[in-house]
């Protein structure tokens, strides 16, 4: 058996559309565009990549976009006023820090500044508390795109078992919440998980998120499995994901390609929660 690709390329470019068709309705009723401020701090290379996919984006789905960078030598003083600045800024809907932060900043004390309602990220521990409650809110970008390219699959998670393997915050977390949410029975592993192929071998549904190129092998997966690869890794100048593709296709039903699988995905739900904010702030008003 060879598994029906999840092409994330292709649905991305589908659901920029859509976010982009219904920004101009969003501008026709408000008078204003959907506006994003990225904030880049130092000049690290992969993040000045990110921050330039991310306004490209932007431009792609006519939001309105506000970049700053600040220098590697920025204080915490300067980061933590431009946030506040921005946060007073009634045209701005979304404010996203670009992570990691150089040495020496408080990261936590940073992202907590932003208000949650403009939190694009859905890292703020407000937006993370009400997902585990299972409260409308803003989901981290990583696995509400997967969530999307599952939906978009017709695949249904209701009573499957579903494995995520990695625990971080901004991905395996808030993965297994989404996951629990939409009524999965979950299973978080971790680098201290007993048994991991034993556990891995009972899901219906296994997400990897380890950052270990090619790290999940066929002998892992149960027949007709749905695999999703998260795993972004640089081998040798190419980019390789977390689950040995080549192997594991020939068992999974449905699988992600790395590049072109989980990645695409992360930037266009970023444009749809800042879509989001959007809305949600303007409805807040009236
Ligand atoms: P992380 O380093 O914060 O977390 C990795 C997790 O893997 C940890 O919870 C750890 O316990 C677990 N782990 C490590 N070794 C393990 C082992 N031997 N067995 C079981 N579990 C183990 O990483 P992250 O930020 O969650 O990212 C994970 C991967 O996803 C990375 O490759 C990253 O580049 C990628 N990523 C991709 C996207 C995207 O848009 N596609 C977004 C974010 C992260």
């Amino acid at each position: 058996m060879s598994a029906v690709l999840i092409d994330g390329k292709a649905l991305s470019a589908r659901k920029r559309e859509e976010i982009k068709k219904k920004c101009e309705i969003f501008e026709q009723e408000y008078g204003r565009k959907i506006c994003l401020a990225v904030v880049l701090v130092g000049n690290d290379p992969a993040s000045e990549v990110y921050v330039r996919n991310k306004i490209r984006g932007c431009e792609a789905t006519d939001i309105r976009s506000l970049s700053f960078t600040l220098p590697q030598t920025a204080s915490q003083n300067d980061v933590e006023q431009l946030i506040c600045a921005l946060s007073a800024d009634e045209s701005v809907d979304g404010i996203l820090v670009q992570l990691p932060l150089p040495k020496g900043l408080d990261e936590d004390r940073i992202l907590n500044l932003i208000p949650p309602e403009k939190d694009v990220d859905g890292f703020h521990p407000v937006n993370v508390g009400k997902l585990l409650l299972g409260k409308e809110t803003i989901v981290a970008c990583t696995p509400m795109g997967v969530m999307t390219m599952l939906r978009d699959n017709d695949i249904s998670v209701a009573g499957k078992n579903a494995v995520v393997i990695g625990r971080s915050n901004i991905v395996g977390k808030p993965m297994a919440m989404l996951l629990l949410r939409d009524h999965a029975t979950v299973t978080i592993c971790h680098s201290r998980t007993k048994n991991l192929k034993e556990i891995c071998k009972n899901a219906d549904i296994l997400v990897a998120a380890i950052g270990k190129p090619e790290f999940v092998t066929a002998d892992m997966v149960k027949d007709g499995a749905v695999v999703i690869d998260v795993g972004i890794n640089r081998v040798n100048g190419k980019l390789k994901g977390d689950v040995d593709f080549d192997s594991v296709k020939e068992k999974a039903s449905y699988i992600t390609p790395v590049p072109g699988g989980v990645g695409p995905m992360t930037i266009t739900t970023l444009l749809e929660n800042t879509y989001l904010c959007g809305v949600r702030r303007e409805r807040a008003k009236s």
